[in-house]
């Protein structure tokens, strides 16, 4: 390479470079729109100035850029040196201010003009300049009119030099070119036409990792290209080289192999290189390493996808805006559904999003965004606000918001998030409601707790027990002012004292036992103990049980009372017991539910069953009645319970060793509030004795009875031997005419009939009289008491016309019929009569014996008889019934008594009652049915 190409190379390198640039930069754009990455030739990119100017400023020669009007846009530090100013103050300047003569600086503007509408594309002057000092340098000035992918001017670019002699310039140049070949940061390569290197500079070294003599002089292809793209390049090359035009600065990627082996990615941009003859000699190549671009690029494109994955399929929004938030790189598809608005309407109108805010979070909204845009990003969130939609719907939401810097950190790109907080926000409501009434609760509770817990500090101060606290360790913790005498012998009592130091001598033991007790097992333990207190007999209990946690509390009551009451229950019940003893009264109480009989020690007597294993139940119980009459106790206590009525009851039962014994038993229902039966309780009466006395009371009386109608009928011998004699003398008397009848042939038919009747008569006087005469016990019937009226009538008949008493009867035949034992009545009616005629006998005149029969209630029939006699004095009455009292001269005074004694065990009475005028007058009450009919 000669000298004289030097200059020309620098120029073709600094321009290529110049391309590198650009391509690069395109390449980026490119990628950013996330393109595939091209391979091959690639033209048309444009060409932006003031981009690379890093680049132009490490140029050792001078350049400055202007613009098409010829203001500089640009200078490099050594065109800045060179002419004295500094960098900054020749921007802007028009490069004609920088011509020291006024006479060039018409033809600078013209050739400037020319260079912009492309009549010429270089332009080489030479000329004079002034520096900021004042100082003139000659210069040489080449002009190079730059344009971009459609062919225009865009730009104009001048490179300057300070004009010396020619031969030192040569040097300077050749030096400079030397120099910059080794201070640019790409690799500068020159392949010749026969594929052999023959420049590399020192980047170039470095890149391929190798010295300059390791690669000059060396194939290029065979060399450094790896097997799978040599040959493709190759023929690349030769097509260039046959070619024979200088092509356009080229683009081209592949890969190359360093010295140690490496594979690395270089990215070329080449031109051809000819000789004065024009032809091609070989290729001059920049190439930078894009090896690690390409990663990070690749990184960049998977990022980019992760970023478009996760912000398409995240519950947020994700965007991405200038740093002033005006611009609005990029909205994820969640904007449609949070704003009701389609994404592309954003992208159009940055401002749209606002439109739907709420009106009253727009100002704070706008205000956080306004710090933002100035830098302060202290917050990263924006306050939350509402999005409307134009169905009156909106939704909450958050938005955050992350600056994002570049290398010099600056913010270039604000990214952020927007969050749907509208559930969250309803939760919260809820939650902040719910916790509203939690609070208010609280607050209720609390004071509940606090009235409680004065309550029970009045109460555990109120307390008639004595109360304690102790602790795990038997220190006192807490207590009350109550009955301290019954545990301490020292009353003055203290939080923290031990117990067990301060309790009287004879209770410690079973004080300390409970306590261990219920610290070994958290069960509650209870004891009593006697105690004397100034001077008085007193009973305690003492409670021992856990509380809160591992502290214990002691209760010490007083149950003096209560024991004084316990014993005197003992006592009462000792005595009740002696009192059924003696009364032969047993008490039980059934439970109707579970059949569980409860008998006092008496009943168990009673029944001569032993208490201590004879369960009763009602089916034991029934089992010891007399089998004639469990039935009817059944029934009983069926009716009891059904119609809920006491029920009194004589019945018999039968010990183990088959004595049959007499009880009276009395039962009562007892029932719950809702009506249903509970339980039936009662007493059971042994009356065998009573019934015995009875049953010989009954055989006395009938005795008596007996002796008392031998009585009566001795009293009436003269009327009965007149009632005998008057048919058997009539009866003589027609047996005589019967004869003398007979004799005469005649009939005596009528004769037979009378003295038929007449035997009849007699025949029932005297059956009567047997009967009154038979010795016979009770024997109770149905009869008609009308008919008892008139034969006992017939017995005194004789009597009634002696003493000329007229007889009154009165009563209805059906209403008549009485249960009772008929002798014994007749008895009765037969004193009451023979009474009345006595009473009578005395009266001048009209003597009148009344018999009245009538009903007397449901089941009771009454038969009173009464006399016009001189009727019972008043002081007499009383004594009527009293046996042996009687005014009769001869009486013998039982005849009242004994009524009244028959007429009961035949279940009446008898009374007397006064009559209004003169005269006396009985009532006799007879059952007209059996007693359980
Ligand atoms: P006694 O007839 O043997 O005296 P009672 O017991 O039958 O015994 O009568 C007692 C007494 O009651 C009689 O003595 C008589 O004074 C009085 N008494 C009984 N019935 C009548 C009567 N109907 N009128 C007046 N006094 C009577």
């Amino acid at each position: 390479m000669s000298h004289a190409k030097t200059s020309e190379l620098l120029n073709e390198v600094t321009r290529l470079r110049r391309r590198v640039g650009e391509l690069e930069q395109e390449h980026r754009r490119i990628d950013s729109a996330e393109k595939p990455v091209t391979r091959g030739p690639v033209g048309g990119a444009s060409y932006q100035t003031g981009r690379d100017h890093s680049l132009l400023d490490a140029l050792p020669c001078a350049v400055c850029e202007c613009d098409l009007s010829g203001e500089i846009l640009f200078a490099n530090t050594t065109f800045a040196e060179l002419h004295g100013y500094p960098q900054v103050e020749l921007k802007g300047r028009h490069y004609a201010d920088l011509i020291a003569d006024h006479q060039d600086h018409d033809a600078s503007r013209q050739l400037l003009e020319q260079l912009a509408d492309g009549q010429l594309s270089s332009h080489c002057q030479e000329t004079v300049h002034r520096r900021q000092d004042g100082k003139r340098i000659p210069v040489e000035v080449k002009w190079r009119s730059q344009r971009d992918g459609s062919g225009a001017v865009s730009g104009l670019l001048a490179v300057t030099t300070e004009r010396r002699t020619d031969k030192s310039s040569r040097g300077q140049e050749a030096d400079l070119a030397g120099q910059y070949f080794n201070l640019v940061r790409e690799m500068i390569l020159v392949v010749d036409a026969d594929e052999k290197v023959s420049l590399i500079n020192q980047q170039g070294c470095r890149l391929m990792g190798g010295e300059e003599a390791e690669i000059l002089g060396k194939n290029w292809f065979d060399n450094f290209l790896p097997a799978d793209n040599r040959e493709e390049v190759r023929i690349f090359f030769h097509q260039f080289m046959e070619q024979g035009a200088v092509q356009p600065v080229e683009y081209y990627e592949n890969d190359v192999l360093t010295v140690d082996g490496t594979v690395k990615r270089i990215a070329w941009h080449f031109s051809i290189l000819q000789d004065e003859s024009g032809t091609n000699i070989g290729t001059l190549n920049v190439a930078v390493d894009i090896t690690e671009r390409l990663e990070e690029q690749q990184t960049l494109r998977e990022s980019r996808q992760i970023f478009h994955q996760i912000s398409e399929h995240v519950h947020e929004m994700l965007w991405v805006s200038s740093a002033d938030l005006r611009k609005i790189f990029y909205v994820s598809p969640k904007y449609e559904e949070f704003w009701g608005q389609p994404c592309q309407s954003i992208y159009d109108d940055p401002t749209i999003w606002i439109e739907r805010i709420h009106p009253d979070d727009l100002e704070s909204l706008m205000e956080s965004m306004n710090q933002k845009i100035q830098g302060d990003f202290s917050s990263t969130h924006f306050p939350q606000f509402r999005v409307v939609h134009p169905d009156g719907s909106f939704r909450w939401l958050e938005a955050r918001s992350f600056p994002v810097y570049n290398e010099q950190h600056q913010v270039t790109r604000m990214v952020g998030i927007v969050e749907d907080i509208t559930q969250r926000k309803q939760d919260e409501a809820a939650i902040l409601k719910e916790n509203e009434l939690l609070e208010e609760r609280v607050r209720q509770r609390t004071t509940q707790l606090a009235r409680k817990t004065a309550q029970l500090k009045a109460l555990f101060q109120g307390l008639p027990d004595q109360v304690l606290v102790i602790n795990h360790e038997g220190e006192i913790v807490n207590f009350n002012g109550r009955h301290r005498e019954y545990l301490f012998s020292n009353r003055d009592l203290s939080s923290g004292s031990k117990l067990k130091e301060l309790l009287l001598e004879e209770i410690r033991l079973p004080f300390t036992e409970a306590i261990q007790r219920v610290q070994a097992d958290r069960k509650r333990a209870s004891f009593e103990y006697p105690l004397t207190v100034d001077g008085q007999q007193r009973w305690c209990r003492a409670r021992v049980q856990p509380y809160l946690q591992d502290e214990i509390l002691i209760i010490v009551e007083d149950i003096s009372e209560q024991k004084m009451s316990e014993i005197e229950l003992n006592k009462t019940h000792d005595k009740l017991s002696e009192a059924q003893r003696l009364a032969h009264i047993g008490s039980w109480e059934w439970d109707v539910a579970d059949d569980s009989l409860w008998w006092s020690e008496e009943v168990f007597r009673i029944f001569d069953l032993p208490s201590d294993t004879f369960r009763p139940t009602y089916p034991s119980f029934l089992e010891t009645i007399h089998p004639e009459d469990r039935g009817l106790l059944e029934r009983v206590v069926e009716q009891s319970i059904l119609n809920d009525l006491p029920y009194s009851i004589e019945h018999r039962i039968i010990r183990p060793d088959g004595e049959v014994r007499y009880v009276h038993e009395r039962g009562a229902v007892k029932k719950d509030t809702r009506g249903n039966v509970i339980s039936m309780h009662g007493t059971v009466q042994d009356i065998t004795e009573r019934q015995m006395a009875s049953s010989k009371m009954q055989e006395y009386r009938d005795i008596l009875a007996h002796a008392s109608r031998l009585a009566i009928m001795g009293e009436l011998t003269a009327g009965i031997s007149h009632e005998l004699n008057q048919p058997l003398t009539a009866m003589a008397n027609y047996s005589s005419a019967m004869k003398t009848r007979m004799e005469q042939g005649q009939d005596v038919s009528d004769l037979v009939q009378r003295i038929e009747a007449l035997s009849h008569r007699s025949g029932n006087i005297v059956r009567r009289l047997k009967s009154m005469a038979e010795k016979r016990p009770q024997e109770l019937m149905r009869f008609n008491i009308l008919d008892s009226i008139r034969s006992t009538l017939q017995l005194i008949e004789y009597e009634l016309r002696q003493k000329k008493i007229d007889v009154q009867m009165a009563g209805e035949s059906r209403m008549s019929v009485v249960y009772a034992d008929r002798v014994q009545i007749e008895q009765v009616l037969s004193n009451l009569f023979i009474n009345a005629m006595d009473a009578m006998s005395e009266m001048p005149v009209s003597r009148r014996l009344t018999i009245e029969v009538a009903p007397a209630g449901e089941f009771m029939v009454r038969v009173t008889v009464s006399d016009n006699g001189p009727g019972v004095p008043d002081d007499f009455v009383g004594q009527l019934f009293t046996p042996f009292t009687t005014s009769k001269q001869g009486g013998l005074g039982i005849g009242l008594s004994l009524s009244r004694s028959l007429v009961e065990a035949s279940g009446g009475k008898i009374c007397y009652s006064p009559k209004s005028d003169s005269g006396a007058s009985f009532d006799v009450f007879l059952p007209c049915r059996k007693m359980d009919e």
